[in-house]
């Protein structure tokens, strides 16, 4: 994998919304050549890529098409095959790998993975029959039970005050669960980092709040201790390097007090991250592509703090209102050409910037209230 893949090459994307979306610009701006695998034809990429794959991400023959198209392959969202990952990773280059996407698929490898790196976690227990749920009445309550696969923006997720509780739940076996701690966090931070064969570069980390387990705003720089920023991007790269991870990355930590706690990763850019287009020397999108095409990569500069908030269907309607009044103008607008505007499905972000992150924020009022 030393050779750099150069332009205007084919990148090859699994995954046509709007992380592939991002990944395709900066990539078709970089001078590449794209080729996108999805099962929409009208998916976010579909405008702008120069060849769609339409077919289902598990048609392993399309799978094999999009490689044998491309000169690097990469994937935008974790429910990707590892099996055919691991297959074709033999004669083609697929530089994020499947370590990290085969730990991140499953709650209970990526929390004992990340206690091997030696990082802190909640308390957690797998849970594959009902003496296993039955004995999650010892735990710290309240808890949450979550499956251990599939589970996004909170759902398949539940909450239990006190252990009587556990009695009314309905588990569908043989799925998988595990039981988590709930954490009395006083913040949500993400970090991302990039990491690429020759170095590993991150980002400050994001100050996230969440509405309905879905990402709703995200402020950059986090407001939180240097100790503990430091500590976070220390953990994150730690994360990528044992799981042999190349391209973006993120992971979502709980903060209490002077402690943190590893929450999840993502082996991709992540919507925390969607402000580094604005706020940032280079995006997360850029550096990926940096990444899986071999290049050394540059250590991202802070130019302006951000707030990014994203657009769910329930917030478009009013967004042209907002748009044509003065108290919009400065805001960055990105939609991502979803053609069905549904209920909490994210269609887009603003991008607020400041000199200050107080500015920022003040920037961001109008929208919010
Ligand atoms: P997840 O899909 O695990 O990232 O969960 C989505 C959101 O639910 C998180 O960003 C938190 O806001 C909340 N959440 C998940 N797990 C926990 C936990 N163990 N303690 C407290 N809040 C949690």
């Amino acid at each position: 994998m030393s050779n750099r893949i150069l332009p205007p090459a084919t990148i090859g994307i699994l995954g046509g919304g709007q992380l592939g979306q991002m990944m395709a610009l900066s990539a078709k701006m970089q001078g590449y050549k794209v080729v996108v695998l999805d099962p929409d034809p009208e998916c976010p990429c579909s405008s702008i890529v120069d060849t769609l794959i339409t077919a289902d991400y598990d048609d392993e023959g399309a799978f094999k098409r999009l490689c044998l198209l491309s000169d690097t392959v990469t994937y935008e969202f974790e429910n990707v095959d590892v099996t055919c990952v691991e297959k074709f990773s033999k004669e083609h280059r697929i530089p994020q790998g499947s370590e990290c996407l085969k730990l991140s698929q499953h709650r209970i490898t990526e929390k004992d993975f990340a206690r091997r790196c030696g990082l802190q976690t909640v308390d957690y227990r797998s849970i594959n029959s009902l003496e296993e749920l039955a004995e999650c009445k010892k735990m710290n309550f309240p808890i949450l039970i979550k499956t251990c696969r599939f589970g996004y923006d909170g759902k398949g997720q539940w909450l239990f005050n006190s252990p009587e509780e556990l009695d009314e739940i309905e588990l569908s076996w043989p799925n998988e669960y595990i039981a988590e701690e709930k954490c009395r966090f006083e913040k949500e931070i993400s970090v991302v980092i990039c990491r690429s064969e020759n170095n590993t570069v991150a980002f400050e980390p994001f100050e996230n709040t969440h509405s309905n387990g879905i990402l709703a705003v995200s402020l950059n720089p986090a407001n939180v201790s240097e100790s503990l920023k430091k500590q976070a991007i220390e953990w994150t790269k730690i994360l990528a390097e044992k799981s042999n991870y190349i391209g973006t990355m993120a992971v979502e930590y709980f903060v209490v007090g002077p402690q943190l706690y590893f929450n999840e990763m993502a082996p991709r850019p992540h919507n925390s991250g969607h402000a580094t287009i604005e706020g940032y020397s280079i995006s997360q999108f850029d550096l990926h592509i940096h990444a899986i095409c071999g290049f050394m990569l540059e250590e991202p500069r802070l130019l302006q703090p951000t707030v990014m908030m994203n657009l769910l269907g329930q917030d478009i309607k009013k967004l042209n209102e907002w748009l044509s009044k003065e108290d919009a103008i400065g805001t960055h607008v990105h939609l991502y050409s979803k053609t069905k505007c549904v209920n909490n499905r994210k269609m887009g972000h603003l991008t607020f910037t400041g000199a200050t992150l107080d500015q920022a924020l003040k920037h961001s009022e109008s929208w919010r209230t």
